[in-house]
Order: structure tokens, then C-alpha cells, then sequence
């Protein structure tokens, strides 16, 4: 039986690679859902039936609950969920203002929530479902100059986590996806950056800024390869819960975990003296 993907965020980057790929290379139908659904035309015009497309801000509530409704009616599962829309917010800490640290969240974050929330009962219904949340190795590995959207990925990684133990009896999967760099918008006009402070002319988050203009267009990380990924993960039967892509995600991993290692050791009797005994 073709499975049903429903994934936000089809407009470009990742979440259109994962519809195209999707179409071209296996029998699933796919709700390919953006802000502007008619980025989707030329999928719609290539795959009829085989694909829904629908208009889907995973800010708006009322966007959420109509395009599963739809899916539903058209493909009558949903078995696959990617919640793959969010961008990128660059600044300091200090230099990212509130309503921006917001609007960040209610997409990485909220959204994600909100969509997940929405299918859920739909997949306890089927007894199987897989969600396939991308994060990012900006939620496993902090950098100085992008504190709020590491937030956003670590909330999601936090979540994911709990869900997936929370989700197993009911036949659903829960896969983490941690891309480093991949050549996609991110870090073109999709990335939001904080007005500059001047006190952090030297620092290593003004640094960051210029991560962006070196980086844009010439990341490692395909687009395809991840799709690719990604589906073949949906075929296992037990994925993994993290799956890091890219030589730059695998790398910063490695290094996090020694040097957590290091500092546990080195701080092991101080922390182990603050139990009662
Ligand atoms: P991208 O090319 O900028 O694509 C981002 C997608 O998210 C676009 O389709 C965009 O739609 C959509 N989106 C943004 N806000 C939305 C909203 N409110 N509602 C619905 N869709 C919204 O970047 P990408 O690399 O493919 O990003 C996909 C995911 O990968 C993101 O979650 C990102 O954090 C994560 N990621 C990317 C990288 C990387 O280096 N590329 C690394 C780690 C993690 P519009 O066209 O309407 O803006």
C-alpha cells in the first residue's frame, strides 16, 4: 500500500527535495503543503492525483486543522509527518528583540507542536505512524550568535524525545533529523538577522554574521542525499531516534560528546556530594 506523507515547509529547501523525490522515485502520495501554495503548482501540474497541495502557515491554527482535514478526506491516513518548515535567526542573544525570539518559536517550535498534536490522533487511530521532526545540529551543539534558533531545535530535540517514548505503544516512530549545513535558502532570504550592537563588534557572535555571507550557497550538505535519507529511514522498521546528517553534524557531535565527558569527570565528586547521602 502507498503511503501518505503529509510536510510542511514544500515551497524549497529541504521539504521540496522530500516531495519531489518523493514523487519521482516512489509510489507514496504526498500532501505538499506552503504559505503560498502556488509555489506548488509544477508539482501539482507533474503528479495530479498522487499529490494534495494546500496553503499552510503552521502559524495559524485554523491552516493546521483544515489541511489535515483535507488530507484526510483525500487519502483517507496519514502515515508519514514531517514537520520540516522553520528558518533561521541570527544576533546575539541580547541583539534579537522579543517579537522576533517570538515569531521563531511559534513557527520552530509552536507550529511544529500544534501540527504534531493534529495528527497524532489520526495515527493512534491507524496503530502506525512515523513523524519525522527536523531539527537541526544547532539542537544538539550551541552556537555563540544563534542562542535563539539553538533554542528553538533544542526544544524540539527535548519534545521529540519524550513523544517518541510517549508514541511507541501506539505504533508510531518519532525520528529526529539533525542536518548541518545543506545548500537550501536557510541562509538566504530565509534568515532573519538582529540589528547589530555595537558592543558586540568583536565578539564571537558578531563573527557569526559572517558565517552567512561565506557560507550561502557553498554548504556540503544535498538537499537530495537528505531527502533520500530520510526516505529510507520511513521504510525501517525501528528508525533511529537521531539521525544526524552531514560530515559537519557527525563532527560537532563527536567533539560535544568529549568534551561533556571531560567536564563531567572533572566536576563527578561535586556533583555526586549533593545528594542527602
Ligand atoms: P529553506 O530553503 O529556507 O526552506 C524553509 C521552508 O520553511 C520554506 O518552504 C518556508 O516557506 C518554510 N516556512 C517558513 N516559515 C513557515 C511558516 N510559518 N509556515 C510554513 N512554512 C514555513 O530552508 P531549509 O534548509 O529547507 O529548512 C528546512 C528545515 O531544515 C528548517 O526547519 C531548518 O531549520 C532546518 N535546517 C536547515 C539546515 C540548513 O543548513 N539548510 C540545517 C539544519 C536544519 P516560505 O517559502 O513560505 O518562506
Amino acid at each position: 500500500m502507498s503511503k501518505v506523507w503529509f510536510i510542511t515547509g514544500c515551497s524549497k529547501g529541504l521539504g521540496r527535495a522530500l516531495s519531489e523525490e518523493l514523487l519521482a522515485k516512489t509510489n507514496s502520495l504526498v500532501v505538499a503543503t506552503a504559505r503560498d501554495v502556488s509555489t506548488l503548482n509544477t508539482l501539482k501540474k507533474e503528479y495530479g492525483d498522487r499529490v494534495l497541495t494546500l496553503m499552510l502557515d503552521v502559524k495559524n491554527s485554523d491552516h493546521i486543522k483544515a489541511a489535515v482535514d483535507e488530507a484526510l478526506q483525500k487519502f483517507s491516513r496519514i502515515d508519514v509527518l514531517v514537520n520540516n518548515a522553520g528558518y533561521g535567526l541570527g544576533g546575539a542573544v541580547e541583539e534579537c528583540s522579543m517579537q522576533s525570539i517570538l515569531n521563531v518559536f511559534d513557527v520552530n517550535v509552536f507550529g511544529l507542536m500544534e501540527m504534531t498534536k493534529a495528527v497524532l490522533p489520526i495515527m493512534r487511530s491507524q496503530n502506525y505512524g512515523h513523524i519525522f521532526n527536523i531539527s537541526s545540529i544547532a539542537g544538539l551543539v550551541a552556537s555563540a550568535g544563534v542562542g535563539i534558533y539553538n533554542s528553538t531545535k533544542y526544544a524540539v530535540e527535548g519534545l521529540s524525545e519524550a513523544l517518541s517514548m510517549e508514541v511507541k505503544t501506539f505504533g508510531i516512530n518519532v525520528t529526529i533529523i539533525e542536518p548541518g549545513p545543506f545548500r537550501t535558502d536557510f541562509l538566504g532570504d530565509s534568515l532573519e538577522v538582529a540589528p547589530a550592537l555595537s558592543a558586540y563588534g568583536d565578539t564571537a557572535a558578531a563573527q557569526a554574521r559572517n558565517y552567512r555571507h561565506q557560507s550561502h550557497n557553498k554548504q556540503n550538505g544535498d538537499p537530495v542525499k537528505a531527502a533520500q535519507i530520510i526516505i529510507q529511514l520511513a521504510a525501517q522498521e525501528n528508525p533511529p531516534l537521531r539521525m544526524p546528517l552531514g560530515n559537519v553534524a557527525m563532527d560537532k557531535i563527536y567533539l560535544k560528546m568529549e568534551s561533556l565527558k571531560e567536564e563531567l569527570t572533572k566536576f563527578e565528586e561535586t556533583s555526586r556530594s549533593a545528594d542527602y547521602c
